[in-house]
């Protein structure tokens, strides 16, 4: 039997003051749920949650995950991590241990309290993908020393505790994995493609093409996300994932800038920079599970959550 996540159940939200989290607490909070949010405020900002203060269904926690957690909730899920190369890179060892000692913490609490817990996972898992598009039955082509292993590495753990507890503990278990997604209330300075590129636009300056822009991603605006991941967390009962969530619709990263520059109107130039070691040169979401599983898939076009994105940096120079 299919859970009703919306009749006023206390849900955990970890990570909830960053990019993702705090998208998905306006949603959750809007369809009547009781929101904890829990966040060490690393990556995040008070001001993605400032508007929720006066909500009273909405508690915030400053708390860090690789520490334990006793809370009584009905629901958690768990997006505490670093997600920019830039922010997880800045201290890799933290990026581990937030992925791996804070699923375990998640898990244990999951596991006490008998709650559904759902893995923020990523594309990533796939590393340098040799299938493409992605299915959730590829294996992945991650190297496990480089600069990106930290958070590839620690993701990929993560999924292994994850199936672990269900297998183990039938801990009821959801595993995302998260393609490339962009909107509002992005860390101006996090150094993903997205961010970096409007950012530059907006001030005229120069656009960092990393090699040669052939690499390509496929990029998700935030609502659509959000909107899988409450599907995935109400799909049905023994359906764990992992789940493809992403936009299959693919873009070189110099298609990006050049769409970029033009919806700001900028006189912006393109530069190349080196390209970062490990960088994937290609990434798109096969998402034929989420569409049968939950029904799913994106409805906002590149153009159109680009718009918005685009009217969010701006409100910040101002
Ligand atoms: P983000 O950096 O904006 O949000 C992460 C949040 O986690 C921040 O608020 C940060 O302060 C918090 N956090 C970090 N370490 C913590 C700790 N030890 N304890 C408590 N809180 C901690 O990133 P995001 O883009 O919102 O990503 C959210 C989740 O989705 C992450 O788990 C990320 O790996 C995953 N994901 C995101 C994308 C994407 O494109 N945005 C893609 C794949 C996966
Ligand atoms: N944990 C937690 N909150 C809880 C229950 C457990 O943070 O409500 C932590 C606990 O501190 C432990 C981890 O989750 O380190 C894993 O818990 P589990 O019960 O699986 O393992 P054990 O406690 O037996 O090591
Ligand atoms: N990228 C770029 N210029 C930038 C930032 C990123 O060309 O200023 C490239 C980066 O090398 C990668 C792609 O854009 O190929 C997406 O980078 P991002 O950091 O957003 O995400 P990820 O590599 O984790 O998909």
């Amino acid at each position: 039997m299919s859970r009703d996540y919306f009749s006023n159940r206390r849900v955990l939200v970890t990570g909830g003051a960053g990019f993702v989290g705090s998208h998905l607490i306006d949603r959750l909070l809007a369809a009547g749920d009781e929101v904890l949010c829990v966040d060490n405020l690393f990556t995040g900002a008070k001001a993605n949650i400032a508007h929720l203060h006066d909500n009273p269904r909405f508690e915030f926690m400053r708390h860090d995950i690789c520490f334990p957690l006793f809370v009584e909730v009905d629901a958690i899920y768990n997006l505490a991590c670093p997600a920019s190369p830039i922010h997880y890179q800045h201290d890799p060892v933290q990026t581990t241990k937030v992925s791996v000692m804070g699923a375990i913490n998640m898990l244990g609490l999951a596991k006490r309290i008998k709650a559904p817990i759902l893995q923020a996972s990523t594309s990533e898992v796939y590393g340098d993908p040799e299938q493409h598009p992605q299915t959730e039955s590829y294996w992945g082509n991650v190297n496990p020393i480089g600069i990106r292993s930290c958070y590839d590495e620690g993701k990929r753990c993560a999924e292994t505790l994850f199936f672990d507890y269900h297998r183990q503990n039938n801990v009821e278990i959801k595993v995302a994995r998260i393609f490339n997604t962009y909107g509002p209330r992005m860390h101006p300075a996090d150094g993903r493609v997205v961010s970096n590129f409007v950012m530059q636009a907006l001030r005229g300056e120069d656009i960092t093409i990393y090699g040669d822009g052939s690499q390509t991603r496929s990029f998700c605006y935030v609502d659509d996300l959000v909107d899988g991941l409450i599907r995935l967390m109400g799909s049905r009962d023994g359906f764990t994932g992992p789940c493809n969530l992403g936009n299959p619709v693919e873009f070189t990263i110099r298609e990006l800038a050049e769409l970029v520059i033009e919806m700001v109107g900028s006189k912006s130039k393109l530069v190349q920079e080196p390209l970062p070691s490990d960088d994937p040169t290609q990434r798109k979401p096969d998402i034929s599970l989420a569409k049968k599983e939950l029904d799913w898939e994106p409805a906002v076009p590149l153009r159109e959550g680009l718009a918005k994105t685009i009217d969010y940096f701006r409100t910040l120079q101002n």
